[in-house]
């Protein structure tokens, strides 16, 4: 008998379980259908020593000091502070958008009013964007635009940004000073032996028990438990029953390649034509030493199958309206949690996921329906 089943354990299950056994002494069961903990920020030492995130470059950045306190108990951390490059007219141009990069296009220097002028002229005048270009034109103009949006739009989610809602672009900044950190946030790093060194350390323990390379719904009957903790995708849960939920994937092709150092930042950005969206080259995070150098190649693609590594949620009103009815049902379920980005259908860092993982304690101070056995589809 379990006080708890998590099902998935990727950082927001893992979270949930450390909490729950180390400290409320609960029985616990994460259930993880992979070979593998960590979810998508799996990490793993590959077979010339380089430390490689299996599913894209994961950077920990936290404006909360309880997350960032939390998680410095499992592990060191190696400061970084990211910092994204855009392959721009054959140049290196800093990005998110700043006074450097302005530098950097046009070959001359920049003062903040000079970058401030030349924004004012660009921009388009529109009051109410109605799409993911018109918010971006309107913001910075159409020169900037065609240079670092146009295409990887278009290429990460699929489809014309005239399709897309505002909200996309909306979200990346444009900075009128020399701030070119990608995240702003107070704490960020990478932990010192790696993610899942750290996920090691949180899961051991003598209440939690890990079952790999097992579907929940095969194995729920065969366990008791009085209560859920739901991190898998929401849809499943309720056996589609109001359809699928659509996500953009990813293809990460992953190689290594005889130098030492391929490009000067651990990402750079492809806003042109080519078919992948970014390179990561991991041995700017770890500042490994090596004769070798390990990248990954992301190339985005649609959501075909449920074995797909399921990336973003779609930004699309139906597709909102959709979750927002599994939603509703989900709250129905007695003694059960939906918590995670695949549980809510939401882009979440990976700090709001352990933030989640820590208020578990909410829920389970709440008091639990004790003759109410739980069942999965039990509406
Ligand atoms: C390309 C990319 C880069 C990112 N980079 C960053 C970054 O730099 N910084 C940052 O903060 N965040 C980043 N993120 C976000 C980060 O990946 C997420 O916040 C985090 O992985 C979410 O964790 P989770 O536990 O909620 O979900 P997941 O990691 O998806 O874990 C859920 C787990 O549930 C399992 N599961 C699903 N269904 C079942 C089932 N039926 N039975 C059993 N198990 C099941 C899955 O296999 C999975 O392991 C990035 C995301 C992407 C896509």
């Amino acid at each position: 008998m379990y006080d708890y089943c998590i099902v998935g354990a990727g950082i927001t299950g893992i979270t949930a379980a450390s909490i729950l056994a180390r400290e409320l002494g609960k029985k616990v069961v994460v259930i993880e259908k992979r070979d593998h903990i960590g979810g998508n920020c799996y990490d793993y030492v590959n077979e010339h020593g380089i430390l490689v995130h299996k599913y894209g470059p994961h950077i920990f950045h936290t404006r909360y000091k309880e997350v960032w306190e939390y998680l410095s108990q499992f592990t060191e951390w190696i400061p970084y502070v990211h910092r994204v490059l855009a392959y721009v007219d054959g140049k290196y141009v800093s990005f998110p958008i700043n006074i450097k990069t302005l530098e950097q296009l046009f070959d001359r220097p920049f003062s903040e009013q000079e970058m401030r002028d030349w924004i004012e002229k660009e921009k388009v005048p529109i009051k109410n964007p109605k799409n993911a270009e018109e918010m971006v034109i309107s913001r910075m103009g159409w020169f900037l635009y065609e240079k670092f949006f146009k295409h990887y739009t278009r290429k990460q989610w699929g489809v014309d940004p005239k399709e897309l809602a505002p909200e996309v672009t909306a979200r990346i900044p444009i900075r009128f000073n020399r701030d070119d950190r990608y995240f702003t946030d107070p704490y960020q790093g990478i932990p010192k032996n790696g993610y899942n060194a750290m996920f090691e350390k949180m899961l051991e323990h003598k209440n939690i028990e890990v079952v790999l390379n097992t579907d929940y719904k095969e194995y729920i009957d065969a366990i008791s438990f009085k209560r859920l903790v739901y991190t898998g995708p929401i849809d499943q849960f309720f056996d589609n029953m109001f359809g699928g939920l659509p996500y953009r994937c990813l293809d990460f092709r992953h190689q290594v390649i005889e130098e030492e150092l391929y490009q000067p930042a651990a990402v750079v950005n492809y806003p042109g034509e080519v078919s992948y969206t970014r390179v990561t080259e991991f041995k700017h995070f770890t500042k490994q030493d090596s004769k070798k150098t390990a990248l990954c190649f992301e190339h985005p693609k649609d959501h075909l199958s449920e074995k797909d590594v399921y990336c973003y949620p779609f930004p699309v009103r139906e597709a909102l309206e959709k979750y927002s009815k599994y939603k509703r049902l989900s709250k129905k379920i007695k003694n059960t949690i939906f918590i995670g980005r695949l549980a809510e259908y939401k882009y979440l860092n990976m700090d709001e996921c352990v933030k989640r993982g820590l208020d578990i304690k909410n829920f389970a101070n709440t008091q639990a329906d004790q003759n109410e056995r739980f069942n999965y589809l039990g509406l």
